[in-house]
């Protein structure tokens, strides 16, 4: 096989016996890689039912047939499991060297298991494989526990690692790489620090075999030479997503104090100018030629990492208005390693919470000091922050009233960065996305503010599937960064021309889509299953805010979503992706993806419709 190294290395941490698994053209060729993998491992494995932060939980680690070859953003990987945050199936995609050097150690995938008897890391180093132990670390942030892994096994190397807030199993606490980047929002963090695994470190010397190394090499240079060229190059170099403050304060959709408003009143004093006034460097996934990472220095002096995400959800979500003081909140989640996105919903649940009496503590709109203890608070689950660590559709059920309106999350995963009171194909993106609400796979904003924001129309449900196939089918699986194709333009056309090269096989781009389809049916399969009785068309709503409480402010005041209209838009939804009225894929459907297997096991759970 090429592109693929055709191994899966497993390695049980409750008996530290490693093997490596063979893997087949067949299998690469269904799901190719990242997501796929981990969606398919995770289905075969998992008794359903299990608990999310047991040892019998998979944390499943998997990249794509392009990473770690030089090409367009290719540096990184899926880090997968069933989520202690949702009971569903997680997933987040992080850029790291560990993906790089995963791909030169001879493996295309890592899947861990059981839990370590004391606090360990993971060092593989090509066919060497080791756990050892990780006392020393245990305790120490993101940024440390990196740093002395360097000191320990020298700079080349790829490292992945979790903070206090994974190790005390907040239920949204991520992995970190390389001091600010993060992936895994729904708990994949906790999912580590359940195994007792503090860091996994990886060194790869080894070539990645290609069917024509002459031939990708020459179509990898032509196509990361295109991308300077581009004429959103120059700005995107500046600002990054950064730019996104300005454009979302400018179309009413800048989440503001827990999602009420999309306007914000000190948007200028945190948006894309006020960060370039204060940058100092870029850094950026490993294989990108347009790293996006904005590094600033916070009101402590530190350096911080910012994103249109986490400034958003860190800063107007909480009422926040000073990007100094944002920038240390990020830090301090970096360091955690605590969701930034889940965070800025917690915090700005909390405060409303706070303001409408549901609990004692006191956090007011906007209040930095207490904020910065709150944070600390969540990550070693000291206080309130033992509640709050538990994310909002948890807090919201314990503390009653009438909070589950304004527990802004799908499926138990707070919601990104987007107020959608007037932007209905983002609510179903939204809604339908594959691990709770989560931007990632149908970022259709954009577009429907230019095509009519207000309509309800069958155009908006086929762009949301068409960008799920994309971004959540296609990229997830190749695990290759989307951001070269949505931010400039670059043509999809090039990743079959790539994949040819590297592999020797043709692979269109419809196959890509399909690979796509199978994977959504999937991993819906795998939320029916753990949901079984408790599964219903629901699950894909978003929260009752957006339906219920209009927006009081800016150009937009008085919209909200219509429920009954959305309610069609998702049966919609349903009729093309070949899904039945509860949201379950047809047995046809799972058929026609090859999946015949699972249409037999989820019937066990379900009755399918045929
Ligand atoms: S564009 Fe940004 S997120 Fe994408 S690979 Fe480059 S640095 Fe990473």
């Amino acid at each position: 096989m090429y592109g693929w190294n055709g191994k899966i290395l497993r390695v049980d941490l409750s008996t530290n016996k490693v093997r490596v698994q063979e893997i087949d053209a067949d299998f690469a060729l269904k799901y190719i890689g990242g997501r796929g993998f981990a969606v398919r491992i995770l289905w075969d494995e998992l008794p359903p039912g299990v608990d999310p932060l047991s040892p019998q939980n998979k944390l499943i680690i998997a990249t794509g047939p392009l990473t770690g070859l030089v090409g367009p953003s290719t540096g990184k990987l899926v880090i997968a499991a069933k989520s202690p945050l949702t009971g569903g199936y997680g997933d987040g995609n992080v850029g790291s060297l560990a993906a790089v050097h995963l791909r030169k150690a001879g493996y295309d995938a890592l899947v861990i298991e059981g839990k370590a008897k004391k606090p360990s890391y993971l060092y593989i180093e090509d066919d060497k494989v080791e756990v050892l132990s990780a006392e020393g670390l245990w305790g120490k942030s993101t940024f440390e526990t990196e740093r002395k892994l360097r000191e320990i096994h020298g700079k080349d190397i790829g490292v992945l690692c979790i903070g206090p807030a994974g190790e005390n199993l907040v239920r949204y606490a991520v992995v970190v790489s390389q001091e600010g980047r993060a992936g895994g929002r729904p708990g994949m963090g906790a999912v580590m620090g359940s195994k007792n695994l503090k860091a996994i470190v990886v060194k790869g010397t080894k070539e990645i075999p290609l069917a024509n190394p002459e031939e990708y090499k020459k179509l990898a240079g032509e196509a990361l030479s295109t991308i300077p060229k581009r004429p959103a190059y120059e700005f995107w170099r500046r600002q990054g997503t950064m730019m996104t403050i300005e454009w979302s304060q400018t179309n009413s959709v800048l989440p503001t104090l827990n999602f009420r408003e999309g306007v914000f009143d000190f948007a200028r004093l945190i948006d894309g100018y006020a960060m370039e006034a204060m940058k100092i460097e870029q850094r950026g996934c490993p294989n990108c030629n347009m790293i996006c990472g904005n590094v600033v220095l916070d009101s402590t002096g530190c350096p911080s990492e910012l994103d249109y995400e986490n400034v958003a959800m860190l800063g107007s979500n909480i009422g926040l208005g000073h990007l100094g003081k944002v920038a240390v909140l990020n830090r301090l989640a970096d360091e955690y390693g605590i969701d930034t996105i889940s965070l800025g919903n917690v915090l700005g649940f909390a405060m409303e919470a706070s303001e409408k009496k549901l609990i004692d503590e006191k956090i007011e709109w906007g209040d930095f000091k207490k904020i910065v203890e709150v944070i600390k608070d969540i990550a070693y689950r000291r206080g309130i922050g033992d509640l709050l660590a538990e994310g909002v559709k948890r807090i919201s059920e314990k503390i009653g009233g009438d909070s589950s309106k304004w527990a802004m999350h799908v499926k138990g995963l707070e919601i990104s960065a987007y107020d959608c009171h007037a932007a209905i194909g983002m609510a179903l993106a939204y809604g339908t996305s594959p691990i709770g609400a989560h931007h990632k796979d149908a970022w259709v904003i954009s577009w429907e503010i230019k095509v009519g924001r207000f309509a309800y129309t069958r155009e908006k449900v086929e762009k949301v599937i068409e960008f799920q196939r994309i971004r959540g089918g296609m990229f997830e699986s190749l695990v290759a960064c989307r951001l070269p194709w949505i931010e400039l333009g670059f043509e999809l056309e090039w990743y079959p021309k790539l994949l040819k090269a590297a592999t020797g096989v043709t692979i269109t781009l419809d196959d890509l889509f399909t690979v796509g389809d199978r994977i959504y049916a999937l991993i819906r399969a795998f939320w029916v299953r753990e949901f079984k009785g408790k599964w219903d068309r629901t699950m894909d709503y978003p929260p009752a805010r957006w339906f219920e409480e209009p927006l009081t402010k800016g150009p937009l005041k008085g919209s909200k979503l219509d429920r009954k209209k959305y309610d069609k838009l998702l049966s919609m939804y349903y009729e093309m992706r070949g899904w039945d009225e509860r949201g379950i894929p047809r047995k046809t459907t799972l058929e026609k993806l090859g999946l015949s297997d699972v249409a037999a096991e989820l019937e066990k759970y379900v009755k399918l419709t045929p």
